[in-house]
């Protein structure tokens, strides 16, 4: 059974499972998206653990999808938000409030080099969608470089950056220019750098003026499949990049605020300083929130209209999101990811030797795939047998994501607090769910 946890969930006393399944099938519109053949009722969360109807207890090992950074219901966070609920639930930007400024001062003292611009906004898309308005009014060029199997957004100007084919619809995508993405495991130059950058220069020579807008990239690769891109990639990327005339954007909505264990920033582990980074889902432990950081210089050219977003920058969310970068230093969150996370790779590794079902364990930190194979030599995705899979270790009681183009990652991403206890408890849920295949 899990780990001994000292919580008690409350009763529930809402509607049943199926009741909300029908009415989201009647009022949330038809779904591609549906992660369990019989979808879970979560009525409750405390650190790493969720809660359905009946009370029965599951480990989170996907943090709301890499949104719960310091854990469910966090005290802290929820202390921060309630005090602020209480006193003042909305300030637009016109008027001063401090969590805003406070929030803003404590992000931009996280960000290296001259990044101290921040502008808030309530989602990764936004963010994205954000970056690239700047990237072009700043540079004056169009075109951006994005990475096949990148995620950035759903918007009509984000779905053109997302690399992906099940997210995107036939709409004008914009002048992008998808390059291949240095995925070691599977791409075809594997841990080659230097040949998947080759590719990028060609991409600007043949396919554009020679001048771009930017580059657009997640250091670990989240919604395409836990991917963690070729070591040395985005120096040498930001090189080409920059000598178009473009500017360098990070994608951290997922891989930012210590989960890698070795860094705070995931494009710290490629020795790179970005010209604009934009930050979502673990930045508020849940709450809708996101933000892009940028340079003083790139900043001006936003003076040039009135930028303004509604809720960006709330004062309930920029109190959590404070609470959120207080709780990852006082907890030493990163330092914890480095620790559970090698010794989860460790055991994930050996899971490697037992079962041949396990092509590949990669990522560091709490930001780690396991990629399933029917044949180790060929790679052939294990789609039927991943989704088997998933769906019993749900009935164990552990949650992972799934990802990548054909669904055969698991995404192992859980809040921060996860344990070597858990860690060794999901493994266990894995190996006996993989005897049984
Ligand atoms: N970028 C990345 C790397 C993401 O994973 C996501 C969400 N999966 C987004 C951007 C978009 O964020 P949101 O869903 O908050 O709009």
């Amino acid at each position: 059974s899990l780990p001994p946890f000292d919580h008690q969930p409350r009763p529930y006393t809402g509607i049943s499972g199926e009741e909300i399944l029908h009415k989201r099938r009647t009022y949330l519109g038809p779904s591609l998206f549906h992660y369990y053949q019989n979808p879970l009722n979560i009525v409750e969360g405390k650190m790493q653990y969720l809660y359905d109807e009946d009370g029965k207890r599951y480990l989170d090992c996907f943090a709301g999808i890499v949104t719960v950074s310091c854990g469910h219901c966090h005290p802290d966070v929820v202390k921060a938000v309630v005090q602020q609920t209480e006193l003042l639930q909305h300030a637009t930007t016109i008027y001063l409030h401090h969590a805003i400024a406070e929030f803003a001062e404590a992000l931009a003292s996280k960000m290296p080099g001259n990044l101290k611009v921040v502008y808030f906004v309530n989602s990764g898309t936004e963010a994205n969608e954000l970056a690239t308005l700047m990237a072009r009014l700043y540079t004056g060029n169009l075109g951006m470089v994005a990475l096949r199997n990148a995620y950035h957004g759903g918007s009509a100007g984000t779905i053109g950056l997302t690399g992906l084919q099940t997210w995107k619809y036939p709409i004008p995508q914009g002048e992008i220019h998808h390059v291949m993405n240095p995925d070691p495991y599977r791409g075809p130059f594997g841990s080659d750098a230097a040949s998947y950058a080759k590719e990028v220069e060609e991409h600007i020579t043949y396919g554009s003026s020679g001048n771009i807008a930017g580059f657009i990239a997640e250091t670990f690769q989240g919604v395409g499949g836990a991917v963690e891109l070729a070591p040395g990639y985005l120096k040498l990327i930001y090189d080409i990049v920059r000598k178009a005339g473009g500017v360098c954007i990070a994608d951290e909505v997922q891989s930012g605020f210590g989960r890698t264990g070795s860094h705070y920033w995931g494009f710290q582990t490629q020795d790179v300083v970005p010209d604009i980074v934009t930050m979502a889902k673990g930045i508020g432990n849940g709450l809708p929130l996101g933000a892009v950081v940028t340079t003083p210089e790139i900043a001006q050219v936003m003076s040039q209209k009135i930028q303004f977003n509604t809720f960006g920058g709330n004062p309930v969310c920029s109190a959590g999101g404070l609470a959120v970068l207080n709780v990852i230093d006082k907890e030493k969150r990163q330092e914890h990811c480095a620790d559970v996370g090698s010794h989860l790779v460790e055991r994930l590794k050996a899971l490697q030797q037992k079962h041949e079902i396990i092509g590949d364990v990669r990522g560091r930190g709490l930001m780690l795939g396991v990629e399933l194979v029917t044949d180790r030599k060929v790679k052939t995705p294990a789609k039927a047998e991943t989704g088997e899979l998933f769906e019993k270790l749900k009935d164990l009681g552990v949650l992972v994501g799934k990802g990548g183009l054909h669904g055969n990652v698991f995404r192992i991403k859980p809040p921060m607090c996860f344990t070597k206890a858990d860690a060794d408890f999901l493994v266990d849920a894995m190996d006996y769910a993989m005897s049984g295949l």
